[in-house]
This record gives structure tokens, sequence and C-alpha cells, in this order.
């Protein structure tokens, strides 16, 4: 247990065992230094964060109180893994941005980066509206598993090739509210 949440050391979600791989204070520290780094690179250009939806919603707000220059905010919303646990291979849009992204710097924010579809996805939708520039955020990173080209600019963990759960990401639309970032525990 954990003094800030009560969340346990380890989870069952719809029927599965999953624990701990990324403690909160991890994850705030981490996220602080992102934040930090994209401000000073940032600095003047007033950024337009994307956020894809659901699975960087957390991350994205968090992210977004340890950034202390103006800036503005949108999202994107895309699946690609239904309520499975491995990647449907396809990617649906959901709901497109609103902003005018013309000549504007565009940081999209992702949960995670597995074989790359969805990132490689939105990159090319977003291009196709010239903004000024494009970077891409990831709180995770699975460079294992990559299957399509994306340059992650800002990494905040390099993971193994494990299901995770919480902070945001689900399984079958459960465990987003868990504090922590948990992975899948087969024994
Ligand atoms: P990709 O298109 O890179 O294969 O996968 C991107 C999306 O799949 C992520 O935004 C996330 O929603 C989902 N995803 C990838 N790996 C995981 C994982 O380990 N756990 C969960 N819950 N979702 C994942």
């Amino acid at each position: 247990m954990n003094s800030k949440t009560q969340a346990p050391d380890t989870v069952i979600c719809n029927g599965k065992q999953f624990k701990i791989l990324l403690h909160q204070d991890e994850l705030q520290r981490r996220i602080a230094e992102m934040g930090a780094e994209i401000s000073k690179n940032y600095k003047d250009k007033k950024p337009i964060f994307i956020g894809v939806l659901n699975g960087a919603f957390i991350f994205m707000a968090d992210l977004l109180r340890y950034v202390d220059i103006p800036c503005e905010v949108d999202f994107y919303k895309l699946s690609s893994y239904g309520d499975e646990k491995v990647s449907s291979g396809m990617v649906t849009e959901r709901k497109d941005i609103d902003a005018d992204i013309a000549g504007r710097h565009i940081i999209l924010v992702e949960d995670i980066v597995d074989t790359g579809l969805s990132a490689n996805y939105i990159i090319n939708i977003v291009e196709k509206k010239k903004p000024a520039s494009v970077a891409l955020v990831s709180l995770l990173h699975k460079p294992d598993a990559i299957k399509y080209h994306v340059d992650v600019d800002y990494v905040g963990f390099n993971i193994e090739t494990l299901f995770v759960l919480g902070y945001g990401l689900d399984y079958a639309q459960e465990g987003r509210n868990l504090p922590h970032i948990y992975v899948i525990d087969e024994n």
C-alpha cells in the first residue's frame, strides 16, 4: 500500500492479475522532468498539445501542470486495441481535432507507443494540415514491439513488450483510474 491513494501493489482486472511496474511517485518525477524539458524547448512558440484519447488523458493532465509556458490544448480520439490485450492492427478515428493547426507547433501526447500504428497514423493526418512542426511525446514506449516507423521525441519510460494497465491505460475499459502503472503478472 502507499500513503497517497491506498492503491494496492497487485490488482485483479477483468480476471487477470497485475503487479506494479511504475509507482506513481516515479511517474510524477519523470513527468516533471519532461514538462520542464518541453517548456525550455518551446519557450515563445505557444505550442498546441494534442492528447490522444482515451489512454493519454491522465498523463496529459499531469504533464500540462509541469508545463510553464503559454500553450493550447486539444484532443484527438482513436481506438486500435478494442477490448483485447494485443493491437487489432487497425485504427479507427472517433474524434478529429478542432484547432486550426496550420503554421503552429504541435506536440502530440500519447500514453504508449507499442507497434507505432496509432502514432504513425496521427502524425500523417496532422502533417497534412501544414503545422510548423510536429513532435511526439509518449509516457511509455515498447521499443521491441515497433512495426511502424515513428520518432518519439520525448519518452517517459522504455518498457518491455508486456501488457500494462493503469494511469489512463485500460484492460477492456477497466483500470484507467489506477494511480500506478501495472504490468500483467503471468506467474
Ligand atoms: P500502437 O498503435 O502503438 O500499437 O498502440 C497504441 C495504443 O494501443 C495506445 O495508445 C494504447 O491505447 C494501446 N496500447 C498499446 N500497448 C498497450 C498496453 O500495454 N496496455 C494498454 N492498456 N494499452 C496499450
